[in-house]
């Protein structure tokens, strides 16, 4: 592609686009990257260079760019039955094959999905699906729901009142009343001199002092990210869970467990749920759903909340595009190929393993104060000093690191300084080496720049 064309697309965008998430001051100082194609775990922008994609776009395209199964069963489906909606006791093939397609790996006891366009619009659903559901009970006044500092449950008012960002909740007033937030169980940056056993211990009691401050009588749910992406790949200590599941049992509240990101393989698992050993009563879905290759979210319901949800008669939500035919076909494939390519066993396997040991060997590297990561899931933290985990001041290096990649063609995220990768699930050991190898470049150039 030519410079004249890549020049033709950035003014496109500076002159009408608003991207998500993008320092508009900064786009009108400095060219947009235009990615035009991508095949496997590789992008390439508009002026050819090849990319290796370590985040799977956003944490989303499971199966790799460019199968063609995925393209043929959305052009099959487009012809057949382009849409149809789903209101008022309708439905179609797609949406309810793709129903039992989901309740078959999902954690015992969880048969039913409800249908949205994206993780946001599945997360609003929980929040109003929890209400609802005290209230069938006969408790309107459990309504409370407690979320994490951190945690991101997406960009709807919804959304991003249950997660816990400071940086969004300031833009638009959040959040909403009605919603709590704990400490995220984040030990490199917050467990001082703990360990992190006692560290992770210390952390999920907040939740049960939470639900005493507020009362139980008023709180509907709790809501975390199995392990947080978003927030830097916080991997909890092992101690977190176990505890967590210990109040949980000990209190009449409902457990959402965010899969938007753990879902569909991430973590070597199905699900997080499922590598935790957790037993969610609600499930968001979305991104790993299709691949990414086509939006679509959905909220995974314990089989006793969907008795009471019966007893309620209609629930007044729904999404115009809830269960899209089209995506539905996506997403039913995008399953029959994770079983039967068996690409979750082989995470959990091989990749995961051989990725963890590679990823481990970054921790010798001057600027790496830690290196964790579980499943095809990591994050490195850069630091000043690796004794105290001192970081650098103000603005740190991870946008420096994080620009080094796009220099050396390799995608990786900065969360302040913490970089974090989840490549495709279908990655090869061949290709870990090259990630790693570009990782290792990138650190070397940013510390040339930082040290
Ligand atoms: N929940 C989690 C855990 C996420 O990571 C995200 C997106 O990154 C969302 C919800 C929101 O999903 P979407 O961007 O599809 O609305």
């Amino acid at each position: 592609m030519s410079d004249s064309q890549t020049l033709h697309w950035q003014a496109l965008s500076r002159d009408h686009h608003l991207p998500p998430f993008t320092d508009y001051k900064a786009l009108n100082a400095k060219g947009t990257r235009i990615i035009t194609k991508a095949s496997g775990v590789y992008l390439w922008d508009s002026e050819g260079h090849k990319i290796l994609d370590a985040m799977a776009g956003l944490w989303c395209v499971n199966l790799g760019y460019g199968r063609e199964e995925l393209v043929e069963a959305a052009t099959r489906q487009m012809r057949e039955l382009p849409y149809y909606n789903l209101f008022f006791q309708t439905a179609h093939p797609p949406a309810v094959a793709l129903a039992k397609a989901i309740a078959d790996i999902a954690p015992a006891g969880m048969n039913h999905v409800f249908f949205t366009g994206s993780g946001s619009e599945a997360n609003d659903t929980v929040l109003r699906m929890v209400r609802h559901y005290w209230a069938i009970k006969g408790q309107p006044a459990k309504k409370v729901v407690i979320g994490r500092w951190n945690g991101y449950h997406g960009s709807t008012i919804a959304g991003a009142s249950l997660g816990g960002m400071k940086a969004m909740h300031e833009q638009g007033d959040g959040p909403i009343p009605g919603i709590e937030h704990i400490d995220q169980p984040y030990w490199f940056g917050e467990g001082g001199d703990m360990s992190p056993e006692e560290f992770g211990v210390r952390i999920a009691d907040q939740l049960e002092q939470k639900i005493l401050e507020v009362g139980e009588d008023k709180v509907a749910a709790f809501i975390a990210e199995p392990i947080q992406g978003a927030g830097g790949v916080i991997i909890p200590p092992e101690s977190y869970w176990p505890r967590v599941k210990e109040i949980l049992a000990r209190y009449d509240i409902l457990f959402i467990a965010d899969e938007v990101i753990c879902g569909f393989g991430r973590t070597g698992e199905w699900f997080g749920s499922d590598y935790y050993g957790l037993e969610p009563d609600l499930m968001p879905i979305a991104k790993g759903l299709t691949s990414g290759y086509i939006p679509m979210g959905g909220v995974v319901v314990r089989d006793e909340v969907v008795h009471t949800l019966n007893e309620g008669g209609e629930f007044y939500h729904g999404f115009t595009y809830s269960g899209h035919p089209v995506a539905a076909a996506v997403a039913l494939e995008n399953i029959r190929i994770l079983r039967e390519e068996k690409i979750v066993e082989r995470v959990k396997t091989k990749t995961a393993p051989y990725l963890q040991s590679r990823w481990q060997e970054l921790l010798e590297h001057p600027l790496v104060g830690e290196a964790r990561g579980v499943g095809l899931l990591g994050a490195l933290e850069l630091v000043k000093n690796k004794k105290t985990r001192e970081r650098f001041a103000d603005p740190g290096v991870g946008m420096l690191c994080r620009e080094h990649c796009f220099r050396n063609g390799l995608v990786m995220r900065a969360v302040g300084d913490t970089m974090i990768i989840s490549p495709p699930l279908v990655i090869s050991e061949e290709q870990i080496d090259e990630l790693v190898g570009k990782v290792r470049l990138c650190l070397d150039a940013t510390a040339k720049d930082a040290l």
